[in-house]
Protein backbone atom coordinates (compact mmCIF):
# COMPACT_ATOMS: atom_id res chain seq x y z
CA UNK A 1 0.00 0.00 0.00
CA UNK A 2 1.10 3.35 -0.87
CA UNK A 3 0.47 6.81 0.80
CA UNK A 4 0.52 10.43 -0.22
CA UNK A 5 0.23 13.56 1.81
CA UNK A 6 -3.13 15.11 0.77
CA UNK A 7 -1.27 18.78 0.78
CA UNK A 8 0.53 16.56 -2.53
CA UNK A 9 -2.54 15.96 -4.33
CA UNK A 10 -2.17 18.15 -7.03
CA UNK A 11 1.04 16.88 -8.01
CA UNK A 12 -0.56 13.25 -8.01
CA UNK A 13 -3.45 14.30 -10.13
CA UNK A 14 -0.72 16.50 -12.71
CA UNK A 15 1.09 13.31 -12.74
CA UNK A 16 -1.47 11.20 -13.50
CA UNK A 17 -2.66 13.37 -16.32
CA UNK A 18 0.93 14.38 -17.99
CA UNK A 19 0.27 10.61 -19.59
CA UNK A 20 -3.38 10.20 -20.15
CA UNK A 21 -6.43 12.21 -19.54
CA UNK A 22 -7.58 11.99 -15.79
CA UNK A 23 -11.31 12.20 -14.85
CA UNK A 24 -12.34 13.35 -11.24
CA UNK A 25 -15.81 14.41 -9.27
CA UNK A 26 -16.05 18.35 -8.99
CA UNK A 27 -18.57 20.36 -7.67
CA UNK A 28 -20.53 22.14 -9.57
CA UNK A 29 -23.63 24.39 -9.49
CA UNK A 30 -25.90 20.97 -10.66
CA UNK A 31 -23.89 19.04 -7.91
CA UNK A 32 -21.03 16.69 -8.39
CA UNK A 33 -19.60 15.47 -11.63
CA UNK A 34 -17.06 13.87 -13.11
CA UNK A 35 -14.45 16.29 -15.39
CA UNK A 36 -11.52 16.14 -16.82
CA UNK A 37 -8.58 17.40 -14.31
CA UNK A 38 -6.63 20.62 -14.98
CA UNK A 39 -4.73 22.45 -13.02
CA UNK A 40 -7.09 24.61 -10.26
CA UNK A 41 -9.60 21.65 -10.34
CA UNK A 42 -10.33 20.49 -6.67
CA UNK A 43 -11.63 17.15 -5.67
CA UNK A 44 -15.06 17.36 -4.54
CA UNK A 45 -15.80 16.33 -1.51
CA UNK A 46 -19.46 14.59 -2.24
CA UNK A 47 -20.33 11.83 -1.32
CA UNK A 48 -21.27 10.59 -4.74
CA UNK A 49 -21.51 12.10 -8.10
CA UNK A 50 -25.30 13.25 -9.48
CA UNK A 51 -24.84 11.01 -12.52
CA UNK A 52 -23.19 7.97 -12.59
CA UNK A 53 -19.90 6.98 -13.68
CA UNK A 54 -21.25 4.74 -16.12
CA UNK A 55 -21.49 7.21 -18.77
CA UNK A 56 -17.42 6.83 -19.37
CA UNK A 57 -18.08 3.57 -20.96
CA UNK A 58 -21.81 4.23 -22.40
CA UNK A 59 -22.02 7.53 -23.07
CA UNK A 60 -25.66 9.20 -23.38
CA UNK A 61 -25.24 9.62 -26.97
CA UNK A 62 -22.59 8.36 -29.37
CA UNK A 63 -22.27 8.13 -32.87
CA UNK A 64 -22.04 4.34 -34.08
CA UNK A 65 -21.60 4.51 -37.89
CA UNK A 66 -22.66 7.13 -40.45
CA UNK A 67 -23.78 6.08 -44.24
CA UNK A 68 -22.93 8.32 -47.52
CA UNK A 69 -25.37 8.01 -49.51
CA UNK A 70 -25.23 8.47 -53.43
CA UNK A 71 -28.19 7.84 -55.96
CA UNK A 72 -28.81 4.05 -55.02
CA UNK A 73 -25.42 4.33 -53.39
CA UNK A 74 -25.15 3.25 -49.36
CA UNK A 75 -21.57 3.95 -48.58
CA UNK A 76 -20.96 2.29 -45.11
CA UNK A 77 -17.96 4.94 -42.98
CA UNK A 78 -17.27 2.78 -40.15
CA UNK A 79 -15.88 5.92 -37.64
CA UNK A 80 -14.55 3.94 -34.88
CA UNK A 81 -11.18 4.55 -33.64
CA UNK A 82 -9.60 3.57 -30.69
CA UNK A 83 -10.01 4.86 -27.52
CA UNK A 84 -7.04 6.52 -25.21
CA UNK A 85 -6.37 5.45 -21.83
CA UNK A 86 -7.87 7.05 -19.20
CA UNK A 87 -8.09 7.14 -15.61
CA UNK A 88 -11.41 8.00 -13.18
CA UNK A 89 -10.43 8.74 -10.47
CA UNK A 90 -13.20 8.30 -7.08
CA UNK A 91 -15.34 5.93 -8.00
CA UNK A 92 -17.60 4.86 -5.21
CA UNK A 93 -17.80 1.29 -4.36
CA UNK A 94 -21.56 0.80 -5.79
CA UNK A 95 -20.91 2.83 -9.43
CA UNK A 96 -17.91 0.31 -9.21
CA UNK A 97 -20.00 -2.63 -8.78
CA UNK A 98 -22.77 -1.12 -11.55
CA UNK A 99 -19.88 -2.03 -14.27
CA UNK A 100 -20.38 -5.67 -13.60
CA UNK A 101 -23.68 -5.56 -13.67
CA UNK A 102 -22.74 -3.47 -17.29
CA UNK A 103 -20.45 -5.60 -18.46
CA UNK A 104 -22.49 -9.33 -18.21
CA UNK A 105 -25.39 -6.81 -20.98
CA UNK A 106 -22.39 -5.31 -23.03
CA UNK A 107 -19.61 -7.85 -23.08
CA UNK A 108 -21.64 -11.17 -23.85
CA UNK A 109 -21.57 -12.11 -27.59
CA UNK A 110 -22.13 -10.52 -29.50
CA UNK A 111 -19.59 -8.30 -27.78
CA UNK A 112 -20.66 -4.49 -28.02
CA UNK A 113 -17.39 -3.12 -29.33
CA UNK A 114 -17.72 0.14 -28.68
CA UNK A 115 -18.50 -0.21 -24.98
CA UNK A 116 -15.49 -2.51 -25.03
CA UNK A 117 -13.10 -0.43 -26.51
CA UNK A 118 -13.58 2.18 -23.46
CA UNK A 119 -13.51 -0.30 -20.99
CA UNK A 120 -9.99 -1.66 -22.22
CA UNK A 121 -8.79 1.56 -21.88
CA UNK A 122 -9.97 2.90 -18.54
CA UNK A 123 -8.09 2.72 -15.42
CA UNK A 124 -10.92 2.80 -12.13
CA UNK A 125 -9.18 4.20 -8.95
CA UNK A 126 -12.21 3.71 -6.41
CA UNK A 127 -12.92 6.05 -3.47
CA UNK A 128 -13.73 4.02 -0.03
CA UNK A 129 -16.69 5.87 1.84
CA UNK A 130 -16.22 7.21 5.35
CA UNK A 131 -19.77 9.10 5.64
CA UNK A 132 -22.34 7.26 3.56
CA UNK A 133 -25.78 8.91 3.31
CA UNK A 134 -29.31 7.85 4.54
CA UNK A 135 -30.43 6.93 0.86
CA UNK A 136 -27.32 4.20 0.95
CA UNK A 137 -27.93 0.59 0.94
CA UNK A 138 -25.26 -0.85 -1.12
CA UNK A 139 -24.82 -3.15 1.68
CA UNK A 140 -28.12 -5.01 0.84
CA UNK A 141 -26.65 -6.11 -2.74
CA UNK A 142 -23.70 -7.48 -0.68
CA UNK A 143 -21.18 -4.59 -1.50
CA UNK A 144 -18.68 -3.13 1.28
CA UNK A 145 -18.69 0.84 0.74
CA UNK A 146 -15.36 0.68 2.96
CA UNK A 147 -13.64 -2.06 0.38
CA UNK A 148 -14.48 -0.80 -3.21
CA UNK A 149 -12.94 -2.72 -6.24
CA UNK A 150 -11.27 -0.91 -8.85
CA UNK A 151 -8.12 -1.52 -9.98
CA UNK A 152 -6.33 1.20 -7.26
CA UNK A 153 -8.11 1.48 -4.49
CA UNK A 154 -8.20 5.01 -2.32
CA UNK A 155 -9.05 5.43 1.35
CA UNK A 156 -9.00 9.07 2.38
CA UNK A 157 -8.45 10.19 6.02
CA UNK A 158 -7.96 13.45 7.38
CA UNK A 159 -4.17 14.15 6.08
CA UNK A 160 -3.59 11.56 3.04
CA UNK A 161 -4.45 8.90 0.67
CA UNK A 162 -3.73 5.74 0.62
CA UNK A 163 -3.89 3.56 -2.52
CA UNK A 164 -3.61 0.26 -3.46
CA UNK A 165 -3.34 -1.61 -6.78
CA UNK A 166 -5.62 -4.33 -7.14
CA UNK A 167 -5.20 -4.91 -10.84
CA UNK A 168 -2.26 -4.96 -13.89
CA UNK A 169 -3.53 -1.73 -14.48
CA UNK A 170 -3.52 -0.12 -11.04
CA UNK A 171 0.11 -1.41 -10.29
CA UNK A 172 1.25 -0.03 -13.33
CA UNK A 173 -0.12 3.49 -12.49
CA UNK A 174 0.55 2.98 -8.71
CA UNK A 175 3.82 2.24 -10.07
CA UNK A 176 4.57 5.03 -12.20
CA UNK A 177 3.71 6.97 -8.98
CA UNK A 178 6.32 5.78 -6.66
CA UNK A 179 8.27 9.14 -6.57
CA UNK A 180 5.22 11.03 -5.38
CA UNK A 181 4.34 8.22 -2.74
CA UNK A 182 6.04 6.20 -0.07
CA UNK A 183 5.06 3.08 1.07
CA UNK A 184 2.93 2.51 4.23
CA UNK A 185 1.34 -0.40 6.28
CA UNK A 186 -2.56 -0.35 6.79
CA UNK A 187 -3.09 0.14 9.88
CA UNK A 188 -4.80 3.95 9.44
CA UNK A 189 -6.64 2.35 6.79
CA UNK A 190 -8.34 -0.39 9.05
CA UNK A 191 -8.76 1.85 11.99
CA UNK A 192 -10.97 4.36 9.22
CA UNK A 193 -12.85 0.96 7.98
CA UNK A 194 -13.57 0.38 11.41
CA UNK A 195 -15.47 3.71 12.00
CA UNK A 196 -17.06 3.75 8.66
CA UNK A 197 -18.27 -0.05 9.08
CA UNK A 198 -20.33 1.40 12.46
CA UNK A 199 -21.84 4.22 10.34
CA UNK A 200 -23.03 1.85 8.04
CA UNK A 201 -25.09 -0.81 10.39
CA UNK A 202 -26.80 2.13 11.88
CA UNK A 203 -28.02 3.53 8.47
CA UNK A 204 -31.68 3.51 8.31
CA UNK A 205 -31.32 0.83 5.35
CA UNK A 206 -28.74 -1.15 6.58
CA UNK A 207 -31.71 -4.01 7.37
CA UNK A 208 -33.23 -3.89 3.71
CA UNK A 209 -32.83 -7.98 2.10
CA UNK A 210 -33.45 -9.29 -1.11
CA UNK A 211 -34.48 -12.27 0.39
CA UNK A 212 -38.34 -12.22 -1.22
CA UNK A 213 -36.78 -11.20 -4.90
CA UNK A 214 -33.94 -13.04 -6.87
CA UNK A 215 -33.57 -15.44 -9.79
CA UNK A 216 -37.13 -17.23 -11.19
CA UNK A 217 -39.56 -15.25 -8.89
CA UNK A 218 -41.12 -13.79 -12.19
CA UNK A 219 -44.85 -15.54 -11.78
CA UNK A 220 -45.04 -14.57 -7.56
CA UNK A 221 -44.35 -11.24 -8.19
CA UNK A 222 -45.77 -10.26 -12.17
CA UNK A 223 -49.45 -9.73 -11.31
CA UNK A 224 -49.40 -8.19 -7.64
CA UNK A 225 -51.92 -6.11 -7.44
CA UNK A 226 -49.31 -3.64 -5.68
CA UNK A 227 -47.71 -2.47 -8.88
CA UNK A 228 -50.86 -0.46 -9.68
CA UNK A 229 -50.87 1.05 -6.16
CA UNK A 230 -47.15 1.65 -6.41
CA UNK A 231 -47.01 2.89 -10.17
CA UNK A 232 -50.36 4.98 -9.85
CA UNK A 233 -48.21 8.67 -9.49
CA UNK A 234 -45.59 7.67 -11.34
CA UNK A 235 -44.89 10.67 -13.91
CA UNK A 236 -43.16 8.46 -16.57
CA UNK A 237 -40.45 11.28 -16.37
CA UNK A 238 -37.37 8.59 -16.60
CA UNK A 239 -35.36 10.44 -14.14
CA UNK A 240 -34.84 7.16 -12.34
CA UNK A 241 -32.87 5.43 -15.45
CA UNK A 242 -30.87 8.33 -16.08
CA UNK A 243 -29.08 8.43 -12.83
CA UNK A 244 -29.04 4.96 -12.19
CA UNK A 245 -25.80 3.27 -12.79
CA UNK A 246 -26.92 0.09 -13.59
CA UNK A 247 -29.74 1.18 -16.02
CA UNK A 248 -28.65 0.48 -20.02
CA UNK A 249 -31.37 0.61 -22.27
CA UNK A 250 -30.66 2.62 -25.56
CA UNK A 251 -32.35 3.53 -28.88
CA UNK A 252 -31.05 3.83 -32.16
CA UNK A 253 -31.60 7.36 -34.22
CA UNK A 254 -30.83 8.33 -37.44
CA UNK A 255 -30.14 12.12 -38.42
CA UNK A 256 -30.49 12.55 -42.37
CA UNK A 257 -27.33 15.27 -43.27
CA UNK A 258 -28.85 15.89 -46.53
CA UNK A 259 -26.00 13.64 -47.84
CA UNK A 260 -26.21 10.56 -45.61
CA UNK A 261 -26.83 9.21 -42.18
CA UNK A 262 -25.60 9.81 -39.02
CA UNK A 263 -26.19 6.92 -36.80
CA UNK A 264 -26.28 7.82 -32.63
CA UNK A 265 -26.89 5.32 -29.81
CA UNK A 266 -28.90 7.31 -27.32
CA UNK A 267 -30.16 6.54 -23.57
CA UNK A 268 -33.73 5.47 -23.44
CA UNK A 269 -35.34 4.99 -20.73
CA UNK A 270 -38.09 1.83 -20.21
CA UNK A 271 -40.49 4.09 -18.37
CA UNK A 272 -41.75 5.99 -21.49
CA UNK A 273 -44.33 5.58 -23.05
CA UNK A 274 -42.74 4.61 -26.50
CA UNK A 275 -39.81 2.53 -25.83
CA UNK A 276 -41.61 -0.40 -26.69
CA UNK A 277 -43.32 1.13 -29.68
CA UNK A 278 -43.12 -0.89 -32.72
CA UNK A 279 -44.32 -1.41 -36.44
CA UNK A 280 -47.05 -3.10 -34.91
CA UNK A 281 -48.26 -1.08 -32.06
CA UNK A 282 -46.81 -0.64 -28.58
CA UNK A 283 -46.56 -3.73 -25.99
CA UNK A 284 -46.44 -1.73 -22.63
CA UNK A 285 -49.49 0.41 -23.03
CA UNK A 286 -49.83 1.33 -19.54
CA UNK A 287 -47.45 3.11 -17.12
CA UNK A 288 -48.28 -0.01 -14.68
CA UNK A 289 -46.22 -1.87 -17.35
CA UNK A 290 -43.43 0.17 -17.53
CA UNK A 291 -42.82 0.94 -13.91
CA UNK A 292 -43.26 -3.13 -13.06
CA UNK A 293 -40.66 -3.73 -15.97
CA UNK A 294 -38.10 -1.20 -14.73
CA UNK A 295 -38.09 -3.07 -11.17
CA UNK A 296 -38.82 -6.52 -12.14
CA UNK A 297 -35.62 -6.19 -14.59
CA UNK A 298 -33.76 -4.99 -11.32
CA UNK A 299 -35.09 -7.64 -8.59
CA UNK A 300 -36.30 -10.47 -10.91
CA UNK A 301 -35.33 -10.83 -14.53
CA UNK A 302 -31.62 -9.46 -14.86
CA UNK A 303 -30.93 -12.13 -11.58
CA UNK A 304 -32.31 -14.82 -13.70
CA UNK A 305 -30.17 -14.69 -16.81
CA UNK A 306 -27.51 -13.91 -14.10
CA UNK A 307 -26.48 -16.36 -11.95
CA UNK A 308 -28.51 -14.10 -9.04
CA UNK A 309 -27.09 -11.24 -9.50
CA UNK A 310 -29.37 -8.03 -8.99
CA UNK A 311 -29.53 -4.86 -11.25
CA UNK A 312 -29.16 -2.68 -8.61
CA UNK A 313 -26.36 -1.55 -6.18
CA UNK A 314 -27.92 0.57 -4.01
CA UNK A 315 -26.46 3.85 -4.74
CA UNK A 316 -29.71 5.65 -3.62
CA UNK A 317 -29.75 8.09 -6.38
CA UNK A 318 -33.46 6.66 -7.46
CA UNK A 319 -34.48 7.90 -4.13
CA UNK A 320 -33.02 11.43 -3.72
CA UNK A 321 -33.94 12.37 -7.34
CA UNK A 322 -37.31 11.15 -8.40
CA UNK A 323 -39.97 13.87 -8.35
CA UNK A 324 -42.78 11.83 -6.28
CA UNK A 325 -40.62 10.25 -4.16
CA UNK A 326 -40.88 6.77 -5.29
CA UNK A 327 -38.08 4.13 -5.90
CA UNK A 328 -36.56 0.35 -5.43
CA UNK A 329 -36.83 0.42 -1.81
CA UNK A 330 -40.26 1.21 -1.70
CA UNK A 331 -41.08 -1.64 -3.74
CA UNK A 332 -38.76 -4.34 -2.21
CA UNK A 333 -40.73 -3.09 0.81
CA UNK A 334 -44.38 -3.28 -0.72
CA UNK A 335 -44.05 -6.87 -2.73
CA UNK A 336 -41.43 -8.37 -0.41
CA UNK A 337 -43.36 -7.41 2.98
CA UNK A 338 -40.19 -4.95 4.80
CA UNK A 339 -40.82 -2.25 7.13
CA UNK A 340 -37.86 0.45 5.77
CA UNK A 341 -39.35 4.21 5.96
S1 LIG B 1 -32.23 1.39 -8.84
FE1 LIG B 1 -31.82 3.29 -7.68
S2 LIG B 1 -30.54 2.66 -5.94
FE2 LIG B 1 -30.51 0.96 -7.44
S3 LIG B 1 -28.65 1.35 -8.67
FE3 LIG B 1 -30.40 2.33 -9.76
S4 LIG B 1 -30.44 4.47 -9.01
FE4 LIG B 1 -29.12 3.28 -7.60
S1 LIG C 1 -40.40 6.38 -10.64
FE1 LIG C 1 -40.10 8.59 -10.28
S2 LIG C 1 -38.22 9.16 -11.41
FE2 LIG C 1 -38.91 7.14 -12.21
S3 LIG C 1 -40.19 7.66 -14.00
FE3 LIG C 1 -41.60 7.48 -12.22
S4 LIG C 1 -41.77 9.60 -11.44
FE4 LIG C 1 -39.96 9.58 -12.81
Amino acid sequence: MRKISLEKLDSLFAAISASQKLYLPVDTKAGAKFEAWEEGKTLSGALNTVRSAKDFFFPQMENMVDFKVQGKNIEVIDIREECEDFVIFGVRACDVKSFEILDRVFLAEPVDTYYKNRRDHGVIISMACTKPAETCFCGTFGIDATAPEGDIVCHKTEDALYLDAKTEKGEKLLASLNALTEETDDTAVEAQKAVTRERLAKLPLANLKTDAFGAGKTMEFFNDPMWKELSQSCLGCGTCTFVCPTCQCYDIKDFNTGNGVKRFRCWDSCMYSDFTKMAHGNIRLTQLERFRQRFMHKLVYYPTNNDGLFSCVGCGRCLSKCPIQMNIVKVMNALGGQNNG
